[in-house]
């Protein structure tokens, strides 16, 4: 499948059925495998076998589907999670333990930073947040004797900052770490991070891979390309023999291709037990199958109502990668010369009321925590995600209490601009 384009891969990859075979991703709905011999499930627990034997650690349809994602981002290994937020949290803690330093840019997900600043900092590993605007300088100003990642969005949630990937994988490569990068706005369909030096790839499935909002669920991809047998030391869990796994060492027995998966499944996996369901994974594989053609609607629609709001007298101003003139339009020339996403922020003349009066005014756009869906949909942060942030965090924080997320959907565009037209009549 790795000759074919990206189109052909959404729909065919991962899984090729054999003669009388499933056309579909059969769903195996069983917690268990059966075996005839002891000796033979503990070649598998020996990792010295390959086969399923319990669905927390591996389930042939969330495999099927982990490996139609790894297609896509041309890597070597993949896995499914519980969800993005699992994804996120097994990519570092893979690798960092406590006493470990990670660098992540600024612009990320709420829920991602929360759980590096807040929750994985209990666990005793810190977290330096830099801009994704900064410098080369003050990027490596960022690093430590014992920093173990770095971390950035392609295109950050709800921020919508566009990475300077190839200035981040220097940096991290320069101080031996591999960059991880959350890939999930703009999906391997407009930017494949591996191409621009990233390592390992993150997603949250829910968001445009799933794209129906029918399945929480993330995945994690990896290149096979970082070389953690240069840094034995800095990365023990891979370079060293794993006690738990009767002394392996993940990075001779599996090899570059595979050591950093196969210790997240049979290390995290097996003590943390954050699996997707099959179920979820087959719901994942219908969206995938259409990812290719979702993802250039989202983003004309995103783009014509963009362009719409730009020109508007009630906007007071527009974030949208697409535009000429964005922040960011010279970075998504470069990294996303296809698209980037659906999602455009901006500001309603007349801050957080304005704002309110708007969203309850439209009828098509649905109110939803949720974004990256078929179904247009949008959200005032001001007043749900960081309610309780007054004006003035709010301004610190970067998030305008006039900022509206609108996450364009796959209707007609010009039925999109009318909704907003008639809402804006109201403000
Ligand atoms: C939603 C999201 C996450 C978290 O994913 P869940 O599937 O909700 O756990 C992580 N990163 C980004 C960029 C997201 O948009």
């Amino acid at each position: 499948m790795s000759k074919h384009r990206i189109e052909t891969k959404c729909v065919q990859g991962g899984y090729t059925p054999g003669n009388g075979e499933p056309r579909q991703i059969p769903i195996i709905q069983s917690t268990t495998f059966k075996y005839a011999t002891s000796e033979d499930m503990g070649k598998l627990f020996d990792l010295e076998a390959s086969g399923y034997f319990y669905s927390r650690l591996q389930n042939p349809t969330c495999d099927s589907v982990a490996a139609k994602i790894c297609e896509l981002e041309g890597g070597t290994a993949a896995m499914l999670t519980s969800s993005g937020q699992a994804a996120s949290f097994f990519s570092i803690f893979n690798i960092a333990s406590c006493g470990d330093h990670v660098v992540s840019s600024s612009s990320i997900y709420g829920g991602t930073y929360n759980l590096f600043a807040v929750t994985m900092k209990r666990m005793g590993i810190d977290f330096t947040f830099v801009s994704p605007d900064c410098t080369e300088e003050e990027l490596n100003a960022a690093f430590r004797e014992n920093t173990k990642a770095v971390f950035g969005e392609t295109i950050a949630n709800p921020a919508l900052t566009v990475l300077d990937i190839e200035k981040f994988a220097k940096a991290a490569h320069a101080h031996g770490c591999p960059l991880i990068i959350d890939n999930t706005f703009a999906t391997p369909v407009n930017c494949r991070p591996f191409e621009w030096g990233a390592d390992i790839v993150t997603h949250s499935t829910t968001k445009y891979m799933d794209g129906h909002g029918s399945a929480v669920g993330g995945c994690i991809v990896d290149s096979g390309k970082f070389d953690w047998t240069k840094y034995p030391d800095k990365f023990p869990g891979l370079c060293t023999p794993d006690d738990s796994y009767h002394g392996i060492t993940y990075t001779e027995r599996f090899g570059l291709e595979g050591a950093y998966i196969t210790k997240a499944t049979a290390q995290l996996m097996r003590d943390f037990g954050c699996t997707q369901s099959p179920q979820s994974a087959y719901y994942l594989n219908l969206g995938l199958e259409s990812l290719h053609l979702r993802m250039k609607r989202h983003c004309e629609n995103a783009q014509a109502v963009a362009e719409y709001l730009k020109k508007h007298p009630k906007i007071s101003w527009v974030n949208y990668c697409g535009l000429e003139g964005d922040k960011y339009h010279e970075l998504a020339k470069k990294y996303l010369p296809n698209g980037s996403c659906g999602v455009v922020s901006f500001g309603v003349k007349g801050g957080r009321k304005a704002a309110e009066t708007f969203m309850k005014s439209l009828r098509l756009a649905a109110i939803e925590t949720h974004v990256a869906d078929a179904r247009t949909c949008c959200l005032h942060p001001a007043n749900a995600t960081h309610r309780q942030m007054s004006d003035e965090e709010l301004r610190a924080a970067g998030i305008p209490d006039d900022l509206v997320r609108f996450s364009c959907g796959i209707e007609n565009a010009q039925d999109l601009i009318d909704d907003i037209a008639q809402a804006l009549e109201n403000v």
